[in-house]
């Protein structure tokens, strides 16, 4: 095979070891240090009412978007009252993007696919946000999405707006925030919305939650227990693309194509009556990637027409708003200063088996409902 050598990619080099796993970058304390700068800068200055936090960001102002962004992922009762207040106002110009979930394993090329991609809706008049969760975060504050030297041709684009996960707290407040988020820049007039995150785990399930088309990108010649892709997260995939097609990977990654095919072909029948498709890009080279955009407006298209888009979109805010009130119980409860010093003597009760498990939950939770405000 005749392999163009100026494209020609390190991993091509049959010495090459596959799949690379990348080292979480050390996330610093702050979620991003520049916006908390600016954030409290513009705050020593003055401290903007809620009409102009919506007001700018209706006009498209990126550095009070950011900074109402900041406020979203405060944890301050403050901050958060006037998240909310914005959010409210925001409401009514949201909705209109389309929100798209990317997935995928370390390594498989997740931020050099989302800069091709993001070139080229950019490219074609398009304005995109990209946001992300992140669940490494969540217990090490060692974050694999945020790294900020990623996606470098993406962040200059005046018409592209990257934001790194929110990293404190738990997967359902991140994952709460990061659906505030996307109001937000649905109001700053952003119209695609991509959600990354790595594919191995649970978050997977909360992107899923919030986006209109999930999109799980692969490696050929790596088995599915490798790649640590559950089925369940396939079974998710509106799309798949194998990735790395290029160099002496083409003909691996068409086969793997076939097999992935076969594999979907085997599922059930999705709720929106769509035929998941696999397809196979080379992110690097930036072929394929056409294919994959129109594949994604297919789907809108289709699903559009049979009315799912709808049905989906009202299902998600009926999850979000179980999530968030599920949320809210929970940390009142714990973050109930009396509670957690009752909750040490509890364990210990019920481990030296004094009394069941049940017992001391309810005994706690009948506490809380008799003491709290
Ligand atoms: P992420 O961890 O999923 O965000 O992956 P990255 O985008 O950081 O890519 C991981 C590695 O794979 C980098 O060395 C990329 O240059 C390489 N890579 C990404 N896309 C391609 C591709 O289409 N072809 C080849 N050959 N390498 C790629």
């Amino acid at each position: 095979m005749i392999v163009d050598k100026e494209h020609e990619h390190i991993e091509n080099d049959p010495a090459y070891m596959g799949l690379t796993v990348n080292e979480g970058i050390v996330q610093p304390e702050s979620v991003n240090d520049e916006s908390v700068k600016r954030f409290l800068k513009h705050k020593r200055k003055r401290s903007l009412s809620v009409d102009q936090y919506v007001e700018g960001i209706l006009k498209g102002d990126i550095p009070l978007l950011s900074q109402a962004v900041t406020l979203v992922e405060s944890s301050k009762p403050e901050h958060q009252h006037i998240a909310q207040e914005i959010i409210v106002k925001c409401l009514p110009h949201s909705g209109k993007s389309v929100r798209i979930g990317i997935t995928g394993v370390p390594g498989v090329g997740k931020s050099t696919f989302i800069e091709a991609l993001g070139k080229y809706i950019t490219s074609r008049g398009g304005k995109l946000a990209v946001l992300a969760i992140d669940p490494s975060s969540e217990r090490t504050k060692g974050s694999i999405l945020g790294d900020k030297t990623r996606m470098e041709e993406l962040s200059s684009d005046p018409n592209a707006y990257i934001r790194p996960s929110p990293s404190a707290g738990s997967l359902g407040g991140v994952a709460r925030k990061t659906r505030e988020t996307i109001i937000l820049c649905e109001a700053a007039g952003f119209d695609t919305i991509f959600i990354e995150t790595v594919g191995v785990g649970q978050s997977e399930t909360a992107v899923h939650s919030m986006v209109d088309f999930f999109l799980l990108l692969m490696l050929a010649g790596a088995g599915d227990e490798l790649q640590g892709i559950k089925r369940g997260i396939m079974e998710m995939a509106d799309a798949i693309t194998i990735n790395k097609a290029d160099g002496n990977n083409i003909e691996k990654a068409q086969l793997a194509r076939i097999q992935y095919m076969n594999a979907l072909h085997l599922f059930p029948p999705t709720e929106s009556g769509w035929q998941p498709k696999v397809l196979t890009c080379s992110a690097y080279q930036k072929t394929g990637i056409q294919e994959i955009w129109k594949t994604i407006n297919d789907y809108l298209a289709h699903c559009k027409s049979n009315g799912y888009f709808q049905y989906k979109r009202n299902e998600q805010a009926k999850f979000w708003m179980y999530e968030t009130i599920n949320e809210q119980l929970k940390s009142n409860f714990y973050l109930n200063e009396t509670i957690a010093r009752m909750l040490a003597d509890a364990e210990r009760k019920v481990l030296s088996e004094e009394i069941s498990s049940f017992v001391a939950a309810k005994q706690l939770l009948d506490f809380y409902n008799q003491h709290k405000k």
